[in-house]
């Protein structure tokens, strides 16, 4: 797709059109099976700063948390129990003390059950990353957030397009199935940043998509900055399945935090794929990337059933499998 097609399809007053071409695409290649990622959150902890992030190391009114492998086991059993094929390791950044920690748990994930393991857990070096893709981790999701290079060394002080480019390419060189996207709506962003940032995405061996709006949290440097619009990370989501038709890309969480639907309307926009969150009640509130993630007051096994039930009435089947991307790219 041109920038300029890119542009139209950001700015057009009928983006019904957008959606229907983009569900039609993705329908063609997943039908409306819905992969289902289980994401444990498993610690708070960051040693960055990024500003748009409530976990960012400078909140220092966080309490934060670090659940031990038994509990992360646990909820990991939940997510298989719950028919999903994916768990998705995720913290903030901690330095070396975690690394053998998390090797310890993909092996003992990989045993327990028939499932991909997905890690998000930022950037690290080339050593640790084999490390945990020899232990069996599947897959890597880094999201460039932007590539705007004056934006996102703003809003990840000490951090760079071109650090987060190279580690893209050398998770994928070492045979991970790799994730990435942007934030939509990020402050300073603008339509032709944001055609540019999807034109980059299209340059790189992706096998998975992530696009989810900025949302405001009230303990970081950007409080007062307006919330990304839910319809421009749906049109972003849409222009994302038409220039990638056989890659992953869920409904972000994020879109669920900003609407009551916003999972189904991503899916209504061509994404085959969701992430929710199976951290454990006690502690799942205070994994406070944003206001209004994992705000559910009801148990995880409830949460899980609820959004199930919210698929399948939206004329989608969540689906057990593992999901991986039909054909992986050339690194
Ligand atoms: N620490 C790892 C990293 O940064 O890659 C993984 C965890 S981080 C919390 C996961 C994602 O949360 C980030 O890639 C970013 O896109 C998203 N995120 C953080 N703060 C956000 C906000 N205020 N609004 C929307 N997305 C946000
Ligand atoms: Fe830490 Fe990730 Fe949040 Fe940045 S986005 S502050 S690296 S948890």
């Amino acid at each position: 797709m041109q920038r300029n097609e890119i542009l139209e399809w950001l700015r057009t007053p009928a983006p019904q059109e957008l959606f229907t071409a983009a569900a039609t695409v993705r329908d063609r290649i997943f039908g409306r099976n819905v992969f289902q990622r289980g994401v444990i959150e498993f610690a708070t902890h960051c040693r960055k700063n990024c500003l748009y992030c409530g976990l960012r190391q400078a909140n220092t009114g966080l309490a934060r948390f670090s659940l031990d492998t038994e509990a992360i086991l646990a909820a990991a059993r939940t997510a298989v129990e719950a028919g999903m094929g994916t768990v998705v390791l995720q913290s903030g950044e901690v330095p070396h003390p975690g690394t053998a920690m998390v090797g310890g748990l993909i092996r003992r994930l990989k045993d327990m059950a028939d499932i991909s393991v997905t890690l998000s857990l930022g950037d690290h070096d080339e050593d640790t990353y084999r490390y945990w893709r020899d232990c069996g981790a599947d897959r890597y999701l880094l999201k460039m957030e932007t590539f705007d290079a004056a934006l996102h060394a703003r809003l990840r002080p000490g951090q760079s397009v071109q650090g987060r480019l190279r580690r893209l390419r050398t998770l994928c060189a070492i045979g991970y199935e790799t994730g990435s996207g942007i934030i939509t709506g990020l402050p300073g962003m603008t339509p032709a940043m944001l055609a540019d940032d999807l034109l980059r995405l299209h340059e790189l061996p992706l096998d998975m998509l992530a696009v989810g709006p900025f949302i405001p949290h009230p303990d970081t440097p950007l409080r007062d900055a307006p919330t990304g619009a839910v319809d421009e990370a749906l049109r972003t989501t849409a222009i994302l399945r038409l220039m990638h038709p056989r890659a992953n890309i869920p409904a972000t969480s994020a879109l669920d935090a900003l609407a009551a639907d916003g999972r189904e309307q991503g899916l209504h926009a061509g994404a085959n794929v969701i992430m929710p969150s199976v951290t454990p009640e006690a502690v799942r509130a205070g994994y406070s990337i944003y206001p209004g993630k994992n705000a559910s007051h009801a148990s995880v096994r409830q949460t899980i059933n609820r959004l199930q039930i919210r698929l399948r009435e939206a004329g989608y089947t969540p689906s057990p499998e593992r999901g991986e991307a039909p054909a992986g790219p050339d690194c």
